[in-house]
């Protein structure tokens, strides 16, 4: 109950917010000290149930209560009777409308006299259903769990799957990459080899065309022509099939 609640009802119509010290059921208000004295002395409110706060229940079980025995036709009365032949609740206005040639009307009072209403069997029930309730929400919570669990599975293998393939895929990788190198290295040694043998080969050339240059400026016909016999014999022939080669 929130403070406001506590003020005095009469005093916060004209003498303003004054703390009420009780609280009256007829009139729903809390009283401060000298309107609990005038409670008691007007006629009219002289036998209002005043009450501790303590008693006082909480304001929505209050209007919960209050609409329960509310009649469902008259707003403003309360039941006070059942009747069997309709299975509904009446208020006296009800009793005198609709059911006065009904046989089976029932007053409330005499049937909670004497008796405290048991709700065991009810309590029962409820909790039983409540159980049930509980259950089927562990159950789904479960069953949350288990596609949950079934998702991280798939999703574990998944990688796993992927894993592998990556590495065949490196290892593929790594295969191609050293065969490659390989090859290189043989064609590099053959290029090399290749090169030594051409480089000899022009130094040879240009050696002979050296000997035809000095023999003619040195030597006598004889000696050009000799010269001339002698590398067409000798290397002519070879440095022509070196080149085919
Ligand atoms: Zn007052
Ligand atoms: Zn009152
Ligand atoms: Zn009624
Ligand atoms: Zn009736």
């Amino acid at each position: 109950m929130s403070v406001k609640q506590y003020l005095c009802g009469p005093c916060l119509v004209d003498k303003g917010e004054i703390v009420g010290v009780v609280y009256c059921r007829e009139c729903e208000e809390p009283l401060c000290g000298h309107c609990k004295q005038d409670h008691a002395r007007i006629k009219v409110s002289k036998h209002h149930k005043l009450v501790d706060f303590a008693d006082v229940p909480p304001k929505e079980i209050h209007e919960f209560l209050k609409n329960l025995i509310a009649c469902p036709n008259h707003e403003k009365q309360e039941v006070v009777s059942l009747c069997k032949d309709h299975d509904m609740s009446c208020c006296n206005k009800c009793a005198m409308a609709d059911h006065r040639k009904c046989e089976e009307v029932k007053v409330l009072s005499d049937m909670v006299h004497d008796i405290k209403v048991d709700c065991t069997g009810l309590k029962t029930v409820l909790h039983d259903l409540q159980q049930q309730s509980e259950s089927l929400l562990e159950h789904e919570r479960k069953h949350e769990e288990l596609v949950y669990e079934m998702k991280s599975k798939v999703v574990s293998s998944l990688q796993t799957v992927k894993q592998k393939l990556l590495n065949m895929y490196t290892q593929l990788e790594n295969e191609v990459l050293s065969s490659i190198a390989d090859k290189k290295k043989v064609i590099g040694e053959k290029i090399k080899t290749n090169n030594e043998q051409s480089r000899q080969f022009l130094n040879h050339i240009k050696q002979q065309l050296a000997f035809i240059e000095n023999v003619e400026q040195f030597g006598t016909n004889e000696h050009v022509l000799l010269l001339k016999r002698k590398i067409e014999k000798e290397s002519v022939c070879r440095l022509k099939s070196t080149v085919d080669e």
